[in-house]
């Protein structure tokens, strides 16, 4: 049976594995999807696993999705410029790294009726997934990107290279006020306090996190009068075009959305 991985580290919660099976099922593919928890020491080892014949290829979650493009062939378009990588596929045996996360944080917020043409954006993180979102709302049409980080030199690196990218986008670090979408996407054990962002009462805060359903992060944006997303949506997406590379054909985004519903209640 061949294989695809979701590599990270404390990932017993993903319901990646659900998903991607319920779909590769329905496609009728024999194929498995399994969770692999490895540090980032243990990288080069599953990367030589995914040189074999029995693999298709991998996702990476946190804390993976920057360290891993060190040991691939080359970046794909969708994350040359992103620098962060959550999909591997094969092409004439070299691994090619991919963002899938761009397009399906993009599919996730149009779902939301929210425009992030104009935008002024705070972003809490700047670590794998973090880049991903700046880099599609940068694409997206955004005005504006703040970034609030542990790390300062990170948020400078992404705010950095989101500009180089993007010249007319003002990117900013750790200012609290005036956003209209604030995106988490800190893991789900880091609290954060959302009364210190003085969000307006039409702000949109999109919790990449999806368990519980309603995440603490929601449950004060909730209380605080704002409208608050999980990551459920951009879970599907982000799989549903990570499938689509690995296979070359159409995914049932429904099934995968029923298995995740499914699974979630
Ligand atoms: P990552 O590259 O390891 O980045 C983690 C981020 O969280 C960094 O900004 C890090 O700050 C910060 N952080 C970690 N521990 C912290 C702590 N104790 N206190 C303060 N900040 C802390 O991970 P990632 O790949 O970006 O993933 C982040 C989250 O997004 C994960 O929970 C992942 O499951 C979720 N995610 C969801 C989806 C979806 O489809 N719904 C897609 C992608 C990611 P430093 O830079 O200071 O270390």
């Amino acid at each position: 049976m061949k294989q695809i991985f979701l590599l990270g580290s404390s990932i017993a919660y993903s319901l990646s594995p659900v998903m991607h099976n319920a779909a590769l099922s329905a496609m009728g593919l024999d194929w498995n999807y399994s969770l692999w928890d490895l540090s980032a020491e243990a990288l080069p080892e599953a990367v030589a696993h995914l040189r074999t014949d029995d693999c298709i290829g991998a996702n990476m979650t946190i804390p993976h999705k920057e360290a891993i493009i060190e040991w691939l062939d080359e970046l794909g378009r969708s994350a040359r410029d992103v620098r962060a990588v959550n999909t591997v596929v094969k092409r004439d045996g070299r691994l090619i790294g991919e963002n899938t996360d761009v397009i399906g944080f993009l599919q996730a917020l149009r779902d939301t009726q929210f425009d992030p043409h104009g935008a002024h954006a705070l972003i809490l993180g700047a670590g794998g997934a973090a880049r991903g979102v700046a880099f599609a709302l940068a694409q997206a049409g955004a005005a504006s990107i703040t970034i609030l980080n542990r790390t300062h030199s990170r948020a400078q690196a992404l705010a950095d290279d989101a500009h180089r990218h993007f010249p007319e986008l003002t990117t900013a670090l750790n200012q609290t006020c005036g956003a209209d979408l604030v995106v988490n996407t800190l893991p789900a054990t880091v609290p954060f306090d959302l009364d210190t962002l003085k969000l307006a009462r039409s702000a949109v805060a999109f919790d990449l996190t999806y368990r519980p359903a309603e995440t603490p992060f929601m449950r004060e944006a909730t209380a605080a009068g704002v409208r608050a997303v999980n990551g459920l949506g951009m879970l599907v997406y982000q799989a549903a075009a990570s499938l689509e590379l690995w296979t070359g054909i159409k995914v049932p985004v429904a099934v995968m959305f029923d298995a995740v519903w499914r699974a979630a209640s």
